[in-house]
């Protein structure tokens, strides 16, 4: 029996460690935030049903997401949509995922929860958890620049020399798609199908649309204001090329959360906007 004694010990623990393997990532992820944002507590990222993908990034930071989905089939009413929300592209724009963040309260309120929500809260977090935080991630692309939009080979680099002036914050990558984030975007879009995405930017404080739907023309004190396309952008790839109806917020500041009556403006008029949004 003694013989059999490590390779036992060696079963149970393998048994164990996928578990550990899958919970630690997360938790390390939610440590960070905790640390790095002042309106999300470690312990309130953790309570999440967050997942980590397969794919990380460069820094070995998991990409995490979350499905909220809780009203029934029978309690969902004809006007449920499915919506992705992605905070975080850019990574020094910290009230971005902030926001996001609050929202995951906010989605369980009954108005909200009729609809199907995927929550992605960081979609650059090796340019947030840097220091200090980055608007590119850690290969120095804007990843806002870098999806495969049919403009990009003729567009992208030309626009990033002559109206960027080379501008290191906009760098759009050597080649379109070449980032691991912006591909794992585009296959969440993929495998979710959402029927519309709201991105949520900062600071340039105000709304932006890129899609087939009537135009959202103000959410709380943010107005309609379409900044235009640009080669490998998000509104470009999902809103114009792919058809699917895209909101851009931008905050009115990247560090400091706008003050709880606007965050609860600007959440109703969404909802509300959401569910008048038929094609
Ligand atoms: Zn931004």
């Amino acid at each position: 029996m003694l013989a059999h004694r490590p390779s036992l010990i060696a079963f149970v623990a393998l048994m164990l460690w996928p578990a550990a393997a899958l919970a630690g990532p997360i938790d390390n992820w939610c440590e960070q935030l905790g640390k790095r944002l002042r309106s999300v507590s470690a312990s309130a990222c953790r309570i999440q049903n967050f997942v980590a993908a397969r794919d990380i990034t460069p820094k070995g930071n998991p990409l995490v997401f979350l499905d909220v989905a809780t009203a029934s089939r029978r309690e969902r009413a004809s006007s449920a949509r499915r919506i992705l929300v992605v905070g975080g592209i850019h990574g020094d724009e910290l009230t971005s995922t902030s926001t996001v963040f609050r929202w995951l309260n906010w989605i369980q309120h009954p108005d909200a929860a009729i609809h199907h929500w995927r929550v992605i809260p960081l979609a650059n977090p090796d340019g947030l958890m840097a220091r200090p935080p980055t608007r590119v991630n850690s290969s120095g692309v804007d990843l806002n620049r870098n999806f495969q939009t049919p403009d990009w080979t003729r567009d992208a680099h030309a626009y990033w020399v002559k109206r960027t002036r080379r501008d290191p914050r906009r760098y759009p990558g050597k080649l379109a798609g070449s980032e691991t984030e912006t591909l794992w975007l585009q296959t969440q879009v993929e495998e979710f199908r959402p029927d519309l995405i709201i991105s949520v930017h900062a600071p340039y404080n105000l709304l932006d649309y890129d899609g087939p739907v009537p135009m959202p023309l103000r959410f709380g004190r943010l107005t309609l204001n379409q900044l235009g396309v640009y080669p490998g952008s998000m509104g470009n790839f999902f809103g114009l090329i792919k058809q699917i109806p895209l909101v851009t917020i931008e905050l009115p500041n990247a560090t400091t959360m706008p003050s709880q009556k606007d965050q609860q403006e600007m959440w109703r008029d969404m909802l509300e906007w959401i569910k008048n949004n038929k094609e």
